[in-house]
């Protein structure tokens, strides 16, 4: 197998002392990315969770090439254009009722920028100096600077810890401590927050750890109590990843704020969107220039990516799409459950489409390298998986087959024989 070595790009989340190699990929189809000797991987984790249908989508594709016929970028204050106005409006129509306004930007760190700031511009435009987010443990919301004040502290983080904004942090709300969440949410929000900010559901970076709808309602219903702003990140959520199109909608919420990236284009092209309701578009709506929104990303709106997100709405319009993110739920369910009693792993998670188990390394020594580990003994299986920590998860594109699914879990069930502490 062929790795690039000698390469001038410093790659993401990459310590190129122990990874110093790339598998160039030339070619990528449905679930799979084929690299230039030919080598195949099935993308298990959907290309870092952004890839909705599967790689290349026809339509999409068709979209983003006749859009290259008549625009580029166009500078989106003073002027606009004909696939950021019907997006909006697509937006407007399918996300739960009452997010009325659409902010563009490129990425889910940029979304959750916006989010914050509009939250603070909200308080600050109507004279209340409510400016405290708060924000859930093991929480990511994205890396940047503010991004990072809101997500969990870690290694990750801890060169950069002088400049974060300090947030109220809630427990995650585990099984059976679920009250001890509510309780801190109720206490910060008493003490008049700007906002609670919160991934529904299932937080992503922070180990796929899972909460039910039931708790999502009741943080919803507590910041409302109070007034204090709610903002759903459903960057790595939205778009079908747990089984409906977005999170928020299993627990019958309407969030005040909510941003959405990954899955938006079908994962093809960058784009993101805050969305908000009417009252913090308001806000903003004054004589006075400084009461504006004084956000913008260079790539607002960029046409070719509201044109391929356009299609993947499109795509979704259709009851094959819903009917195939039910029947992976059910695939996935189904796989889950031949884990639940195993030895080798722990707490066995599914919620829609994704599935995560925790790999029983308690006294293998394994600790700092085992996800790399992991990682390669997939590769050499032809297979994508980027294990976080000792937790493996499974966050397939929509199209992957039964057999090709089987073949996850075969490899997953023989890394946990080379590497739990009760190998079998
Ligand atoms: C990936 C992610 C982000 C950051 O998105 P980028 O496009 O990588 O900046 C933010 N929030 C959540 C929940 C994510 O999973």
């Amino acid at each position: 197998m062929s790795l690039v070595t000698d390469s001038p790009v410093w790659r993401p989340f990459t310590q190129h002392a122990l990874q110093p190699g790339a598998y160039k990929i030339a070619h990528a189809e449905g679930a799979w990315l084929t690299a230039e000797d030919g080598t195949r991987f099935l993308d298990a984790i959907s290309s870092w969770w952004v890839i909705t249908h599967g790689h290349r989508h026809p339509e999409i594709m068709a979209a983003i090439r006749q859009q290259t016929e008549t625009l580029d970028q166009i500078i989106f204050a003073g002027f606009t254009h004909e696939p950021a106005e019907a997006l909006a409006r697509r937006l407007v129509e399918i996300t739960p009722e009452g997010l009325d306004y659409v902010f563009y930007s490129d990425s889910g760190s940029t979304a959750v920028e916006v989010a914050i700031k509009m939250a603070l511009g909200y308080w600050r435009n109507r004279g209340l100096s409510r400016r405290r987010v708060i924000a859930m443990e093991h929480a990511y919301h994205g890396d940047t600077v503010g991004t990072m004040s809101a997500g969990a502290r870690s290694v990750f983080n801890a060169p950069y810890e002088p400049l974060l904004f300090d947030v109220a942090r809630v427990p995650f709300p585990g099984r059976g401590a679920e009250q001890a969440t509510f309780d801190a949410l109720e206490a910060f929000c008493r003490d008049g927050a700007a906002a609670f900010i919160v991934e529904p559901l299932i937080l992503g970076a922070g180990g796929m750890l899972t909460y039910g709808a039931p708790v999502l309602a009741e943080m919803k219903r507590i910041c409302e109590t109070h007034g204090v702003l709610f903002i759903a990140d459903e960057v790595m959520t939205g778009f079908g990843r747990t089984g409906t199109l977005f999170a928020c909608e299993q627990a019958g919420i309407v969030p005040d704020i909510a941003c959405y990236s990954k899955g938006l284009t079908g994962g093809s092209v960058p784009l993101a969107v805050t969305m908000c309701r009417r009252e913090i578009y308001d806000a903003h709506y004054a004589p006075e220039r400084a009461r504006a929104f004084f956000h913008s990303s260079s790539f607002t709106a960029n046409p070719i990516g509201c044109a391929a997100a356009l299609a993947n709405l499109g795509i979704w319009e259709k009851a094959d799409a819903r009917a195939r993110v039910a029947q992976l739920a059910a695939m996935q369910a189904e796989r889950a459950s031949r884990f639940v009693d195993d030895p080798r792993f722990s707490a066995v998670r599914h919620l829609g489409t994704i599935v995560a188990l925790d790999l029983d390394v308690a006294h293998s020594g394994y600790a700092s390298t085992l996800s790399l580990d992991l990682m390669r003994f997939f590769n050499a299986r032809g297979l994508l998986l980027r294990p976080l920590g000792p937790t493996i998860y499974v966050l397939p594109p929509y199209c992957v087959t039964a057999g090709e699914l089987d073949g996850v879990y075969e490899a997953i069930g023989a890394a946990a024989n080379q590497f739990a502490s009760r190998a079998v």
